[in-house]
């Protein structure tokens, strides 16, 4: 599931394809994605005007195209962004495509049919109404501090809740308190300064690396959890078996031995 680091790398994509080209025509394939907008509404809209830039807030990716005109881009379970080449056949699994006038496309792929698509006239009020919590990446420590200092529960449930920190999924979010050596049922509530500031580090570095290494998990630093997380897998750190809870509605993978509850 796409969480921060796969929608900023696809950020990254769209910026260096698909900006300043004239749009001129929008065929949407399957109309379950588009969100307060028919089809007809979101290609009259667009064409004949141009993605100009983008920004990202959690897991949502805005593409300007106007004065108080925004694409937002939600990539649910399975989306993507595919720039085709002039001859390059459509994906099976492209619902929406994006014409532009040197004939290239840009295609929001989505196999499991769990995206997003909708034309916001005003990001802030979006965001408020959303009631999405700031950026995983734009928070500072004080903050940090604040949001999960101040709510009870299992850390791991906090990481998750987008209306308190926006952009962490279930992969990071396990990723990261491996990182913090903290079991992910931890109440939050007794976390002490120091073990705040870990996690708060931890968060930054995962998020951080793992777009630096644009998601590929190939990449991966073996001693990161995702490589081993599942049956059989084993701890990179200590070797002993990993273990699996269900923490926050989400199964969770942890080291039993190393990530301790406080
Ligand atoms: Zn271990």
């Amino acid at each position: 599931m796409p969480e921060l680091p796969e929608v900023e790398t696809f950020k990254r994509y769209l910026d260096s394809t698909s900006l300043h080209q004239r749009i001129t025509n929008v065929d949407v394939r399957d109309v379950y994605v588009l969100k307060r907008v028919s089809a007809r509404e979101l290609a009259r809209r667009l064409k004949g005007r141009r993605f100009e830039n983008s920004h990202r807030h959690g897991k949502h990716l805005f593409v300007r195209a106007g004065d108080e005109l925004w694409l937002r881009l939600h990539f649910g379970m399975t989306g993507s962004l595919q720039y085709l080449k002039r001859d390059e056949g459509t994906p099976k699994t492209a619902r929406v495509l994006f014409s532009f006038a040197n004939n290239r496309r840009l295609a929001f792929d989505d196999q499991r049919k769990f995206g997003e698509i909708e034309l916001v006239t005003d990001l802030d009020e979006f965001l408020q109404t959303r009631r999405l919590g700031p950026d995983a990446l734009e928070i500072s420590f004080p903050e940090f501090k604040a949001i999960v200092g101040n709510h009870r529960g299992a850390v791991k449930a906090i990481l998750l809740n987008q209306q308190l920190i926006a952009g962490i999924g279930n992969l990071y979010a396990d990723e990261i308190l491996f990182r913090a050596r903290m079991h992910p049922a931890t109440e939050a509530g007794r976390l002490s300064d120091k073990d705040l500031r870990q996690l708060f580090r931890a968060t930054r570095h995962v998020l951080e690396k793992a777009i630096a290494l644009k998601t590929d998990f190939n990449r991966l630093p073996k001693s990161w959890l995702l490589p081993h997380r599942g049956k059989r897998g084993r701890c990179p750190r200590c070797g002993r078996a990993l273990k699996s809870a269900t923490i926050g509605g989400r199964t969770s993978w942890f080291c039993p031995y190393c990530q301790k509850r406080i």
